[in-house]
């Protein structure tokens, strides 16, 4: 079978979720022969070093100096049937997932999204996916019937593992893109309004919930945050209220984070604000309620009020690093 991996880049760098998903891939029966794809606007920005593929095609045009998600599935699609491709792999980020559903529309073909296993990939019978539904809150095992499988990976659920052997060969191709196609663009980038260090990159997240009570009871989170030099997160009783911009929400319906640690204050614990906080390695909540759900995820905790515990550790780490 051929298997072609759909690979998001920055600046060259293959993103870690596209890395996993190639991984995937590469595990997709016995001797798969795995292409990847990448999209940009010069053949410079080939990615370099190991990937866990046989060869990398990088799809050349002036549309891919942005993001333009319809452009690049006709793309990923004229190169897979180039290659006579049974398997289209995309990472499971939003956006590895809005260019798969086009691929999808495009060759009238069901998608698995956010998969976090695959059986019989190389059969002739339908494949087997086991899937993330509900935010999280449930795995779906599916078979899916269709000539192609198109699926994405959810990120974290494989390891990411450098190629072995030689690097892949590189090959450029001008792919021929409709109008329609290039009308779908971002034509201009407007940063958070918070700045700093990215929420889903993050390697430490101090967050607040309601217990916060209101917008500037974020003043002791945010200290603590620039002290860990960490990024704000919230849950949705939060943004509800106005207190913080959508991009700082953690959970179903905002960002998934994947920290060393969490830091939840006056967060209860909601299903859907844990799928976005259970790719945290570790969690430390601060509530005033011992019975919060969140202490059945959590590592660590304390009891107590968040105005005055949040204030407290920082003082501390500050004497710390003073002594
Ligand atoms: C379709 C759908 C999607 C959703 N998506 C998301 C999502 O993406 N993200 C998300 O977060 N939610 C989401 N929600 C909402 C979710 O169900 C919860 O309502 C929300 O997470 C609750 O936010 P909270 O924990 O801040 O508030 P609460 O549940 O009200 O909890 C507040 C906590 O703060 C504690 N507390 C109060 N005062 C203090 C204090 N002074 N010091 C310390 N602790 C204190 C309390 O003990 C309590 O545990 C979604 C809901 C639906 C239906």
């Amino acid at each position: 079978m051929t298997a072609l991996v759909y690979l998001e880049q920055t600046d060259g760098a293959v993103d870690e979720p596209s890395l996993q998903a190639a991984t995937m891939a590469s595990s997709l029966g016995g001797g798969a022969e795995v292409h990847a794809v990448v999209a940009a606007d010069t053949a410079a920005l080939a990615p370099a070093g190991q990937l866990p593929v046989d060869a990398v095609q990088v799809a050349v045009h002036e549309a891919f100096g942005s993001y333009a998600p319809l452009a690049v599935a006709e793309a990923v699609v004229e190169l897979a049937g180039r290659l006579g491709a049974t398997c289209v792999v995309g990472p499971g980020t939003e956006r590895g997932n809005e260019v798969l559903a086009h691929v999808a529309a495009l060759l009238d073909l069901p998608l698995a999204a956010n998969c976090v296993a695959v059986a019989d990939a190389d059969a002739d019978a339908d494949a087997g996916v086991t899937r993330v539904r509900w935010g999280g809150s449930l795995l779906e095992e599916a078979r899916v019937d269709a000539p192609t499988l198109l699926l994405t990976v959810q990120p974290h659920a494989v390891a990411a593992e450098p190629g072995a052997g030689d690097p892949p060969s590189v090959e450029t191709f001008t792919p021929t893109l409709s109008e329609a196609a290039l009308a779908l663009r971002v034509v201009e980038r407007v940063g958070a309004a918070t700045g700093g260090v990215s929420l889903a990159d993050a390697r430490v997240v101090v967050s607040g919930g309601r217990g916060a009570g209101s917008e500037e009871g974020f003043a002791p989170i945010e200290e603590l945050a620039e002290l860990l030099e960490a990024a704000v997160g919230c849950s949705r009783a939060v943004t509800m209220a106005g207190w913080r911009p959508h991009t700082d929400q953690v959970g179903q319906t905002g960002t998934k984070i994947a920290p060393e640690i969490y830091i939840a204050c006056g967060i209860s614990g909601a299903t859907q604000h844990m799928a976005g906080c259970k790719g945290a390695k570790r969690i430390l909540a601060i509530n005033a309620d011992r019975e919060a759900p969140i202490l059945q995820s959590a590592d660590y905790a304390v009891i107590g009020d968040l105005h005055e515990v949040v204030p407290a550790i920082s003082a501390a780490i500050r004497a710390a690093r003073s002594g």
